[in-house]
């Protein structure tokens, strides 16, 4: 930390050792946002005329939003208690690492997988322990049972895996399963959930009735396109959501974002939505393929997002920064790889131009793509 940024008072010297979040660089032309995994699409029908409809904001809205965790309780096939909201799914997860795990404890994680969560075992004062991919940037559950110790409180799975895009297999989940010990929390973050089309994928519904130390994670933010309004659940035993619940902060999913939820699950919503999602699936898997077309070793994507992994010819710094001057922003993660959001369906040309132009740029080899495997 540079002297110019010490603080004032005394700081945890853990978190200080942290280099604070930076957001992307802003473009200075005008292009595509690709950096976050957002939804293109307007907020679903009846959305903005329900929370426009919501005058009693200078309300505390009522804890408890009992009508929202029913109809998600609904989907699940379970009751009410077991629906734990919070301001977006990544809320939740803080909540459920502080109340698993404390200072010394360990949290076993993919790496690389979703930013946030090595910032969730330091919050709580315990130990990340972050397990390399394979390489098919897939999940290494092998590795990841080897890594469990008798300190480990939290699991966090990911699927599909942000930012690499595979899914985790019905069956390797259940090998993996009979790894963990049964009081060991594990985590399914399917934040991406709507956007799969691999009927082996492992489903949160199906799994819950069989593990009761498994939590599933689920948003509002990507494929309902509400990330502005902050609002995720959780659903598992009611006491592991208590216990969430317990060091969440008060009231801190806002009544807009419950009436929002609310609007996005009424049948008009929902078709529409099934319509878009259908739309950006195959956005995704023309992309993708176009890509892998280039030469590129793209793992399977099943998120709304594609996934370009470091290679020789590709730093993704270098990469990332060539879609900035082009006006585009996209996800670098320094040495492994690119990821880039699916967004308007004119934004796929302008991805392909680029990840051309760059290619054409660094294989100096007169058989452009020849080093590249090609396969998945
Ligand atoms: C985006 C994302 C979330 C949560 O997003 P919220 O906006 O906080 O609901 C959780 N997990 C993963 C892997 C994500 O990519």
């Amino acid at each position: 930390m540079s002297d110019s940024a010490r603080p004032p008072v005394r700081l945890r010297a853990d978190v200080l050792a942290v280099p604070a979040y930076r957001q992307g660089a802003t473009p200075t032309k005008p292009g595509f946002k690709l950096s976050s995994n957002e939804n293109p699409f307007p907020p679903l029908p009846g959305v903005l005329d329900a929370i426009a409809g919501r005058t009693d904001i200078h309300r505390y809205a009522a804890a408890a939003m009992p009508d929202l965790r029913a109809a998600i309780a609904a989907e699940f096939e379970t009751s009410i208690d077991h629906v734990h909201l919070g301001a977006g799914s990544v809320a939740i997860l803080f909540h459920l690492v502080q109340a698993a795990a404390g200072s010394g404890d360990e949290v076993v994680f993919a790496w690389p997988s979703f930013e946030a969560y090595p910032s969730l075992g330091l919050a709580s004062g315990a130990i990340n322990v972050p397990v390399p991919l394979t390489d098919r940037a897939e999940h290494d559950l092998d590795a990841m049972a080897d890594a469990i110790t008798e300190r480990t409180r939290v699991i966090l799975l990911c699927t599909p895996n942000n930012p690499t895009g595979p899914t985790i297999r019905r069956d390797a989940f259940e090998r993996f399963m009979q790894r963990v010990p049964a009081d060991t929390l594990v985590v399914l973050d399917e934040a991406y959930r709507e956007f799969v089309t691999d009927p082996d994928a492992v489903r949160g519904e199906e799994a819950l009735g069989r593990y009761s130390n498994l939590v599933v994670l689920r948003t509002f933010s990507k494929a309902y396109g509400l990330a502005a309004l902050r609002v995720g659940y959780g659903v598992g035993d009611p006491a592991i959501l208590a216990a969430a619940a317990s060091v969440g902060i008060p009231l801190s999913v806002t009544g807009l974002a419950e009436t929002a939820a609310r609007a996005s699950l009424e049948p008009a919503a929902r078709a529409a939505h099934a319509e878009r999602i259908a739309v950006l699936v195959e956005r995704r898997d023309a992309l993708a393929a176009a890509l892998r077309s280039l030469g590129l070793a793209i793992p399977e994507a099943q998120g709304n997002f594609v996934w370009i992994p470091r290679s020789e010819h590709v730093d993704p710094v270098a990469l990332a920064t060539a879609f900035a001057e082009a006006g585009t922003l996209v996800r670098p993660f320094a040495g492994a790889g690119v990821r880039i959001s699916v967004g308007e369906a004119e934004s796929v040309p302008v991805v392909l131009d680029i990840v051309r132009g760059f290619l054409a740029e660094h294989i100096r080899s007169d058989a452009p793509g020849a080093d590249y495997t090609g396969s998945r």
